[in-house]
């Protein structure tokens, strides 16, 4: 599609691919393979198995569809979809890297792709170093002769620090480094790593792309070159493949995507303007707040603060906090107490015994996760009525 195109109008219209029953809305191609005329025809595609369809494990038109979106959104060449976010940050470092191979990365990570890094990937001889993500030198300090790739996640969670994209990145093209960024918080309505310096950006769909809670899915989006020849070879023959059954939800959830995510950033920014107001409240991390530490980056990178923001409660020992975060979250009626975020409805989550709880004790409060900090996914109900659902346990503590 025309890449003048504004973002709404690719996020409605582009990859869609019609078939010859002329269908409006996307056709969901439910088959595991597709069927030759001849058997020269059946040599022919599987030569060219990128650009033919010939088995769901590798290509799928409502797949195809999904990709193209996406890679349009995101400002990138080419997209592979994969079966969830952790697949695609598997595929990424399959496609890329080889024993012996240095990774950097923000030790600011979502848990499951620290395990990866740090449990997984080090089995097969990958070593990883984690560094501060706001911190320049820290970056560049980490680099090694042997150093392939570098992995950002920003905002992180759940603390919602920012990094500099641009800067990193330059870090990362001197050291000839393959930058990869981890998009899930901002979604490209919001960031688009691509146009600020990064070679990759990877996804997890199951948050906002889908954007109300149904699907797993993810995705890598970057040049031509990366996605086709080594990306494309891995997910063939490996297998983590987007079901079209998800490619078709996510479609449809990315024609919403950035009226979803403007609201819900604004209701964000609604509940943290009063959460920091409120005498229960230590301190709120929300990028769109100018008390956030890098709120000028945030600004520059990041068209809103994103619906994603966390609050630490006051207390005296962490027992008091602990017992704080608890009461705020058993008294909502609304928030779904649940990990998954990027959903339509507000999720409210206790990091330090949930996503975080697996980590020692010193190296959750290294990273901030104290025992009266709660997260808060801010969805489309009315900012009111969330302030109202959080009130009633904040209150209750005053
Ligand atoms: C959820 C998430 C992932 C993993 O995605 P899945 O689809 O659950 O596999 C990776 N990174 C971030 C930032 C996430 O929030």
């Amino acid at each position: 599609m025309d890449d003048n195109f504004n973002f709404d109008t690719l996020a409605v219209r582009s990859g869609t691919l019609r078939s010859d029953f002329g269908e409006h809305s996307e056709a969901l191609f439910l088959t595991s393979s597709f069927v030759f005329a001849n058997a020269a025809e059946a040599a022919e595609r599987f030569k060219n198995s990128e650009d033919s369809y010939t088995y769901s494990r590798f290509t799928n038109p409502t797949v195809t569809m999904f990709q193209d979106r996406l890679a349009a959104l995101e400002g990138g060449e080419a997209c592979m979809a994969t079966a969830s976010g952790m697949s695609a940050i598997l595929s990424v470092v399959m496609s890329a890297m080889q024993a012996g191979d240095h990774l950097v990365s923000s030790q600011s990570l979502f848990g499951s792709t620290l395990g990866m890094f740090s449990q997984i990937f080090s089995k097969f001889g990958i070593t990883t170093t984690f560094v501060d993500p706001t911190d320049l030198d820290a970056w560049k300090n980490a680099v090694r002769p042997e150093t392939k790739m570098f992995f950002l996640e920003t905002p992180s969670n759940p603390l919602t620090e920012v990094a500099d994209i641009e800067a990193i990145g330059k870090i990362a093209k001197a050291a000839n480094a393959l930058f990869v960024v981890d998009n899930c918080f901002c979604s490209p309505a919001l960031q688009q790593p691509l146009k600020l310096g990064a070679d990759v950006v990877m996804h997890s769909a199951t948050k906002f792309l889908d954007g109300q809670g149904r699907v797993l899915g993810g995705a890598l989006v970057g040049s031509k070159q990366f996605i086709m020849e080594k990306v494309f070879p891995f997910v063939r023959s490996a297998g983590p493949t987007l079901s079209a059954f998800n490619a078709w939800v996510l479609l449809k959830g990315m024609e919403t995507l950035s009226l979803r995510v403007e609201r819900q950033s604004a209701n964000a920014m609604a509940i943290a303007r009063w959460l920091e107001m409120h005498p229960a409240v230590k301190r709120v991390f929300y990028p769109g707040l100018e008390s956030h530490p890098q709120y000028a980056i945030a600004k520059r990178q990041q068209k809103a603060g994103g619906a994603i923001l966390s609050f630490d409660l006051k207390g005296d020992t962490p027992d008091a906090q602990r017992a704080s975060a608890w009461r705020v979250i058993d008294n909502a009626k609304i928030c779904s107490i649940t990990a998954n975020l990027g959903d339509t409805r507000t999720t409210i989550t206790h990091p330090a015994t949930t996503t975080h709880s697996r980590i020692t004790p010193e190296a959750r409060a290294a990273a901030g996760i104290t025992e009266g900090l709660i997260r808060l996914a801010v969805g489309l109900e009315d900012a009111a009525d969330i302030r109202t659902d959080l009130e009633r346990g904040l209150n209750a503590g005053v």
